[in-house]
């Protein structure tokens, strides 16, 4: 609807953007909701919506000719292979220091993440979000978050016996043997569904490797879970395949968009403006990061303060192998939901996944994505020159994140008599630390924003995803995300509607 005005403009549909919408429109206003990805509701040639991680095909990546796999090679090999350019689903964006991976299309990060879904530990919270009062969070927020994404744990007795979690089993030995505590992690998947996948009933969707492309059937993503709530209410329009470029203020009030809408090989089909009276960037620490910090440097945004662009941090991630004994197999079928975790955040500032290798063969190894306490933060600045925006991220940086992961690594490793795989990211290199998949920070919560997402400088713009988060939630950050906005919607739709 070109030139059309609106109430409410939501840029993004990931966590941010859902609660955003979901509660504006439970209030009686009208949305519309801009993503640059696609819809992801129509099966391809395979029948399937979603393309599985051994076959990666145009699915799979977001405008790549070739694959870019968070582990680069198994046994000396790279893996990467050419694919089709297209809009796909997985966004291997790279700054010069760090590979940042993003979920693109209709439910964001909810398509392509491992649907690990953590609260932090309480007493840790205050060093995730210090402005943010502990017990509302947690008697509120937490709780209504975690009942919308349909949140469950693994059924224990099923965990011990089930061959899909040999993987974790193992983890979670090597993990006692050591004396370090060992955790159930909750996660999103329908764990019914999993025990009927087990079973052979059901098509088959993380017993069949399927993650980081798109999950066809267990996995409640936003997809399952706030979006068709959304789409119930009648009130909001969204618009997939279409990219927020500018938000300026209107000469009557209220904000112009301007949007490009796309094709699948991300050529510019036509460029539309729509007014709004409110903004809500919800695209991501990332996207709604770069935008903001163009907004204000190209001068359409000036008012935006200083702390726009920065706090950015990557929750201290870091990956590793480890090789086992030939007597500690980890089993060649693997569920791709990880739900096993070594808690030594208190004593070495490390929380470890036990990750699946999706292989279908026996790897003798144990995978970990480790979330460490990393305190170094980057800042996003416009590149004039190149008409784009940078992040000052340097790899070195993740050197404390290593440390942290050695805490638990290294002494498991003495314990076992065991090594780390040095084939997984490269030909000998031990860790993972060229990317993350938890980007966090860039417009930080009463910062660059008061306490509850509006942003200074300019009444009726909001940030209300990752972006306010400054760096590190000390586990993986849907939840919290998810929680946070749910916390700030409530607030400014009493006050400021
Ligand atoms: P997002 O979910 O990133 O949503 C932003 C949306 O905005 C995207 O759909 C994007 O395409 C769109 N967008 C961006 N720019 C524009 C623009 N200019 N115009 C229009 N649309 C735009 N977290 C966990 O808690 N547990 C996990 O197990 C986990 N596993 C992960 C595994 C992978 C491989 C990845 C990549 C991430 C994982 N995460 C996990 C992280 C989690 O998915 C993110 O933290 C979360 O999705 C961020 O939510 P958000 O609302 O901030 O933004």
């Amino acid at each position: 609807a070109d030139g059309a005005g609106v109430v409410a403009l939501v840029i993004g549909t990931g966590y941010g953007g859902c609660v955003a919408a979901l509660r504006l429109a439970q209030a009686g206003v009208d949305v519309h909701m801009v993503e640059m990805g696609m819809s992801w509701d129509t099966p391809g040639p395979d029948g399937k919506i979603f393309a599985n991680t051994t076959t990666p095909d145009q699915r799979s990546f977001w405008l790549r000719t070739r694959t870019k796999q968070p582990l680069s090679n198994f046994l000396g090999f790279p893996i990467d292979k050419a694919i089709p350019r297209c809009t796909g689903i997985l966004d291997a964006e790279e700054f010069s220091g760090i590979t940042v991976y993003q979920g693109r299309g209709v439910g964001g990060g909810s398509l392509v993440n491992g649907g690990m879904a953590v609260t932090p530990r309480r007493e840790h919270f205050s060093d995730v979000l210090s402005s943010v009062n502990a017990d509302e969070m947690y008697n509120v927020y937490y709780p209504r978050a975690n009942a919308e994404l349909g949140v469950g744990l693994i059924d224990p007795a099923w965990f011990d016996t089930t061959a899909c979690y040999q993987y974790a089993r193992v983890g979670r030995k090597h993990a006692q043997r050591s004396g370090f505590p060992f955790v159930f992690v909750p996660t999103v998947y329908d764990w019914n569904y999993m025990k009927q996948e087990a079973a052979g009933t059901v098509p088959k969707s993380a017993l069949a490797g399927e993650i980081l492309y798109g999950n066809n059937y267990g996995k409640k993503s936003l997809q399952k879970t706030y979006l068709p709530k959304i789409k119930a209410t009648g009130r909001v329009t969204i618009s997939p395949l279409h990219k927020v470029t500018s938000v300026a203020p209107a000469a009557g009030g209220g904000y112009a968009v301007t949007i490009d809408q796309i094709n699948t090989t991300g050529d510019t089909l036509t460029t539309k403006t729509v007014t709004a009276a409110k903004v809500f960037f919800a695209a991501g620490s990332v996207g709604t990061s770069k935008l903001l910090v163009k907004l204000r440097s190209t001068g359409v945004l000036p008012n935006l303060n200083n702390e726009v662009g920065k706090g950015w941090g990557d929750n201290g991630n870091v990956m590793c192998g480890r090789a086992n004994h030939l007597w500690d197999p980890t089993g060649p079928l693997q569920s791709s939901i990880p739900t096993a975790g070594i808690d030594n955040w208190a004593s070495g500032g490390a929380f470890a996944e036990v990750a699946p290798l999706p292989t279908g063969i026996e790897t003798y190894a144990s995978f970990y994505l480790s979330i460490t306490k990393n305190p170094n933060r980057a800042e996003f600045s416009w590149n004039a020159a190149a008409g784009k925006v940078d992040l000052s991220w340097q790899t070195a940086w993740k050197q404390t994140s290593i440390t942290a992961a050695k805490t638990i690594f290294d002494k498991i490793n003495a314990k076992e008599g065991t090594i780390y795989r040095t084939d997984l990211f490269g030909v000998y290199k031990i860790w993972g630390d060229h990317l993350t998949y938890h980007p966090l920070g860039g417009a930080v919560l009463n910062k660059a924003t008061d306490n509850y997402g509006r942003l200074h400088g300019y009444a009726g713009l909001y940030v209300i995803d990752g972006a306010l988060i400054p760096g590190n939630t000390s586990v993986n950050p849907f939840v919290t995300i998810t929680a946070l906005a749910e916390r700030n919607i409530e607030k400014i739709i009493a006050t400021d509607l």
